[in-house]
């Protein structure tokens, strides 16, 4: 593949809080960047920096309908694909739960078809979730999984589990150079106010005062990474040269519960906030964390920003996005769409 600024990349879902970030790095290498997003959780916002940049093409289409064709190259060749559409919040892929399984299933097929056709390169933004509530832990790339198929995550993480399988079917039979990335929680600036997970709920609660939405008894875990260390690794990911078997975990192994991330913003953000338990989502995985070893072996990753250099930052975005008449209108928090 080639590097640097003769690249094209396309990448869909690059309105996105992950999906901007690499818009703006790849720019930043030189590449040309197509971003394609269906606005459903991406924002103008987060494409602010670069919008007008001379090597971005942005797109609003769905991946779901026929990639628009007045959007690709005549003359030239896609050299990498990045499929990061999907949104990944759980209320959000549950409030259109249909959508949300085609978006992985007929998209990220239509996505490979072109990347067949262009000889790219395809990376795969997966996810953790296909690990289900894991039995296994930490999580290895070798685990197959424990995901309830009938559930209200099913249709995420068995979209992404499909389109894993697409990936792997598309390598083996149709010979497209497929990597994909199992991405861990991730979190940092762009994360949308009204995104509905855990880091940015609570922080933009702990820092307009209203109530914190703990949900269960809080000592499920997590392991957090911050974005810019999830873009290295994506990013490492796509650039070697090849000979990868699976798929590779990208994730910060810091693992720790939610009544303990809670506590750190409130200490952080000096909130005077009340802590609320609220039921368990259905199916929320237990524990995650994940075992990083192959890629550190592979891509010679690991994650460099900790989590209160992380949270310092991601409160600091939130502080200049969180102004008075944002505040007003931020009153409702997010809710999970179906609890236990
Ligand atoms: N969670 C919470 N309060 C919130 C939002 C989420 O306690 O306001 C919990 C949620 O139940 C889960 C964890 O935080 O155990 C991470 O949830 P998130 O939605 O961020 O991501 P997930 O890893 O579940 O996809």
């Amino acid at each position: 593949m080639k590097n640097g600024k003769d690249r094209l990349v396309f990448i869909t879902g690059g309105a996105g809080f992950i999906g901007s970030h690499l818009c703006e790095a790849y720019l930043d290498d030189g590449a040309s960047v197509l971003c394609l997003d269906n606005m459903q959780t991406g924002s103008h916002d987060n494409l602010e920096s670069f919008a007008q940049h001379p090597r971005f093409h942005m797109v609003e289409a769905d991946v779901t309908a026929p990639i628009p064709e007045a959007m690709l190259p005549r003359s030239a060749t896609i050299d990498l694909i990045i499929n990061a559409a999907c949104a990944a919040s759980p209320p959000q892929y549950q409030a259109q739960p249909q959508h949300t399984m085609l978006t992985n299933v007929v998209g990220t097929n239509s996505l490979l078809a072109l990347a067949e056709t262009h000889a790219a390169r395809f990376l795969q933004c997966s996810t953790s979730e296909i690990y289900g509530d894991p039995l296994v832990h930490p999580q290895i790339e070798s685990y197959w999984g424990n995901v309830n198929p009938t559930g209200p995550r099913a249709c995420y993480d068995e979209g992404k589990r499909a389109a894993e399988t697409l990936c792997f079917d598309y390598k083996r039979h149709n010979g497209v150079d497929v990597r994909v990335a199992r991405i861990f929680n991730t979190y940092g600036p762009r994360m949308q106010i009204s995104d509905g997970r855990v880091v940015s709920n609570v922080i933009c609660q702990a820092l307009t005062g209203r109530e914190i939405t703990l949900y269960g008894d809080g000592q499920q875990t997590r392991s957090f990474c911050f974005v810019t260390d999830l873009v290295d690794g994506l990013r490492r990911l796509a650039d070697h040269p090849g000979g990868i078997d699976g798929a590779v975990n990208l994730g910060n192994p810091n693992e720790l519960t939610m009544a303990d991330l809670v506590a750190m913003v409130v200490r952080m953000t000096k909130a005077r906030s009340t802590i609320v338990q609220r039921p368990l989502p259905v199916d929320d995985p237990q524990r995650r964390k994940p075992d990083i070893s192959l890629a550190t072996a592979l891509l010679g990753w690991t994650p460099a920003v900790d989590l209160n250099e992380g949270l310092k930052r991601t409160i600091a975005f939130f502080v200049d996005r969180l102004t008075p008449e944002v505040i007003v209108g931020e009153r409702a928090a997010a809710e999970p769409i179906a609890v236990q």
